[in-house]
């Protein structure tokens, strides 16, 4: 398809792109219509013949084309790799030794973690950068010494829990987690455990240590987990064995609470906190990249937890890769716009009207 002949012009346009641009970039990804959404007959508001590169554009019935643009767009036919090949460039960034936060937004069930996590057939972004890390961390052997770890975090209704120490207290996985507490670095996770990983079979146990925690204490897990983030930390520790300097970087992995906007009249109690804690955290993310990406001097960090804990690996020299996942059914229309217009502010492109000229 055009979007995998694509490939290797994007490629060379996004290297350009990471020479001329800022630290900020905004992939959007479509996910294909479901079998239950064929069977019922829904129709594609995402139209994928006519958009040029980095286009997407959304029609429906009577409504105006709306055209918006993004570094890379990855339409229903785009797989994995495809969609890797985009964003591999950023394990060599965690390397050299910059912080990256890689996130997924969108309304629940457009595939965030399918993008994130993916499946065991379809290993999704998490997976493939580390593996991607470890390839180069080979490549570099001669001239450098990497260690690498991981952390597993979840941030519900504002609070932080840290998903390796109740598995690795619980003996859940196959083996016991090796896992040590971090004493600095972190905002506002005292005591953080980290699973120090050599290898792509290590890095799969913790991930699947993780994803099995989230689920514990919850009775029902799919809801739980659309609304909570769920938060991978790589941290890479570097040395240069010619000159000695050493690096030490962080990378962020991010599948975000679901975006869908519910009524707070349709919601009480337990679950209005919920959705007033993710409305909150995902606008203060917002906020806080857009203030960052139209360079504003004051940088709302301080607004949410999940801001908060990753203030040091957004802004100054790290940079940002935002995922927004939407669907292509008419019935989600309202909510796409919304995911595409949160996007494009995250880009630091304000949506308006065309400037009158002078
Ligand atoms: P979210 O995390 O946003 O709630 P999921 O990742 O759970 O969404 O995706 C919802 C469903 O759609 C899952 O069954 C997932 O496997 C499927 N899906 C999502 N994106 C794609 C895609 N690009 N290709 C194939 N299946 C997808």
């Amino acid at each position: 398809t055009k979007f995998v002949e694509g490939a290797k012009e994007r490629k060379e346009l996004y290297n350009k792109m990471l020479e001329l641009k800022g630290n900020i970039r905004v992939f959007c990804r479509c996910r294909p219509l479901n079998t239950e959404e064929i069977g019922s007959g829904a129709s594609m508001v995402v139209d994928f013949e006519s958009a040029k590169d980095g286009e997407l554009i959304v029609k429906s019935n009577g409504a105006p084309r709306r055209i918006f643009k993004f570094d890379s767009v990855f339409g229903p036919q785009a797989n994995q790799g495809d969609v890797f090949e985009d964003t591999a460039p950023f394990a060599a960034s965690v390397l050299d030794g910059y912080n990256v936060c890689i996130f997924a937004y969108g309304q629940t069930g457009t595939g965030k973690t399918f993008t994130m996590e993916g499946t065991e057939g379809a290993r999704g972004v998490n997976y493939r950068i580390l593996e991607e890390l470890f390839r180069l961390t080979k490549e570099r052997q001669k001239l450098h010494r990497y260690k690498v770890s991981v952390s597993v975090l979840e941030v519900y209704n504002e609070q932080i829990r840290d998903l390796l120490v109740s598995a690795s207290q619980s003996g859940n996985g196959s083996k016991r987690l090796e896992v040590r507490q971090i004493s600095e670095g972190i905002h506002h996770v005292p005591g953080m455990v980290e699973a120090p990983v050599d290898n792509m079979s290590e890095v799969w146990e913790v991930l699947q240590t993780g994803s099995n925690a989230r689920a514990v204490g919850s009775t029902n897990c799919n809801e739980h987990s659309s609304r909570s983030h769920c938060i991978h930390c790589v941290m890479v520790k570097g040395e240069n064995l010619l000159n000695g300097e050493c690096t030490s970087s962080k990378l962020w992995l991010v599948d975000l609470a679901g975006s869908e906007r519910i009524a707070k009249v349709e919601v009480q109690g337990e679950r209005l906190k919920e959705t007033q804690n993710i409305n909150r955290s995902l606008s203060a993310l917002g906020d806080v990249i857009s203030a960052l990406a139209t360079k504003s001097p004051h940088v709302p960090f301080r607004n949410s937890k999940l801001t908060h804990l990753l203030q040091d690996s957004l802004g100054g020299d790290s940079k940002t890769l935002m995922f927004v996942q939407i669907s292509p059914n008419e019935n989600d229309l309202n909510e796409t716009l919304c995911s595409l217009n949160f996007a494009s502010r995250v880009r630091g492109i304000e949506l308006g009207p065309a400037k009158r000229q002078l």
